[in-house]
């Protein structure tokens, strides 16, 4: 029998189940295909929210509590394993004029750098950007990591740790014994185990679902594209109304994203090609002379305002949830795992769990339209 079983191998999972070998548990992975393949992968790596005034406050803290970890972490799983997730602070730009004045006030509010520098200091710093005629807001301590790099360490990691990973397995559905559970249900036979965490990205919502309890937890596409760039095309995280550039150490400058509500459906498209490129290019006049080298989409757990569901699950003893980190889970997840590793094994929690619970976040409306009003509602849409 397992002791602590986590569904999923996104960083999410990933992290948790680290976070629990770390405090002693014997941890199982299963995954149902290859672990980080999916938003984990296709994410941008900018460890910060974007607009992060816009998020609500269980967000931030969570943010801010990885963005301490960060540095440490990355390079703690550089030396353990070889692989560099390439943790980088070139800090975030941001263009848009209407943004200035909130921004400020919650700088001040959760104690965060920013500042309001002069246009012909951007055209400075960043020569090849189409520089604002005002003033833009620089936030300096803005990092980002090679989630794809950090992937990899991870999977490195996690079984010199001593966690099973299993890969190409299905979990689906529960085991569940007079309200407590007992393991899960995978194609080819059961898995017994004292306690489960369901992370399972944008699927959680639908494999909680076999338990009559509806986890406000569906998929949000988002495409991005990669330009084979130079080093020094552009050097910072630059974002404008909804469009930002991430340039990595090699010179690829990320280009994202789409924020669609198509359902389960990974299919990039020739108008979100031509949207990103536009928007790249605008930014940065340059990138028409780079190849676009690489176009995908992934699926974001989109959940109600960003906020994740950190916790046990309200009807079934030993059954966990650490799912629905929306457009920040490469940020949060440290913290994230973190918590629910708390949570799991009754331990002080970093964070107060309260915000993140199951109970009383229920809604029964994940289609489409819902989703989208939802968002809208929360600005993230504008
Ligand atoms: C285009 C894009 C850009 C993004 N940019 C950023 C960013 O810059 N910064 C940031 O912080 N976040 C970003 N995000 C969001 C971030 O990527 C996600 O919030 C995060 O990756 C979610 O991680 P996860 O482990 O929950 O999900 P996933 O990575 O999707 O992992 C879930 C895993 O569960 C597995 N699974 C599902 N069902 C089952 C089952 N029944 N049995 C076994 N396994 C199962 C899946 O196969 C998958 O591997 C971005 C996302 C996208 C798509």
């Amino acid at each position: 029998m397992t002791d602590c079983l986590v569904i999923g191998g996104g960083l999410i999972g990933m992290l948790t189940a680290r976070e629990l070998r770390l405090a002693g548990a014997e941890v199982r992975l299963v995954e149902r295909g290859a672990a980080g393949q999916e938003a984990s992968w296709a994410g941008g790596g900018i460890l910060s929210p974007l607009y992060p005034w816009r998020y609500p406050s269980p967000v931030t803290a969570l943010a801010r509590w990885s963005q301490q970890a960060y540095a440490g972490f990355s390079s703690e799983l550089a030396n353990e394993t070889g692989i560099d997730p390439e943790w980088t602070k070139n800090g975030l730009l941001i263009l848009d004029d209407s943004e200035k004045a909130i921004a400020r006030a919650w700088a001040v509010d959760v104690g965060a750098r920013l500042d309001l520098i002069e246009a012909g200091t951007v055209r400075q710093c960043e020569p090849g950007l189409r520089a604002p005629s005002q003033e833009a807001l620089w936030m300096p301590d803005v990092a980002q990591i090679r989630n794809p790099r950090l992937l990899n360490a991870l999977k490195v990691d996690l079984p010199a740790l001593g966690v099973i990973v299993e890969e190409h397995a299905e979990i689906t559905g529960f085991v569940v014994k007079n309200d407590r559970v007992e393991g899960v249900e995978t194609r080819h036979g059961r898995i017994t185990a004292g306690r489960v965490v369901v992370a399972a990205g944008a699927w959680s919502g639908q494999l909680l679902a076999g338990l009559g309890y509806a986890l406000d937890v569906a998929p949000v596409r988002g495409q991005m594209i990669l330009f084979r760039a130079r080093p020094g095309v552009v050097s910072r995280i630059v974002l404008s109304h909804g469009h930002y550039l991430v340039p990595r150490c090699d010179g690829r400058v990320l280009a994202g994203s789409t924020l669609e509500y198509v359902g389960f459906d990974k299919t990039t498209t020739e108008e979100a090609l031509a949207e990103l490129s536009r928007a790249a290019i605008a930014m940065v006049p340059a990138l028409a002379g780079h190849e676009i080298e690489r176009h995908w989409a992934g699926l974001r757990p989109g959940s109600p305002c960003g906020v994740p569901y950190i916790g046990e699950h309200p009807r079934v003893q030993g059954l966990f949830v650490n799912a629905g980190h929306f457009r920040n889970g490469v940020v949060m997840g440290p913290a994230s795992a973190r918590l629910l590793a708390d949570i799991l094994l009754r331990r002080k929690p970093v964070l107060d769990p309260a915000p993140y619970a199951l109970e009383n976040r229920v809604s029964m409306d994940c289609g489409a339209e819902a989703l989208r009003r939802r968002d809208s509602h929360c600005g993230f849409i504008p």
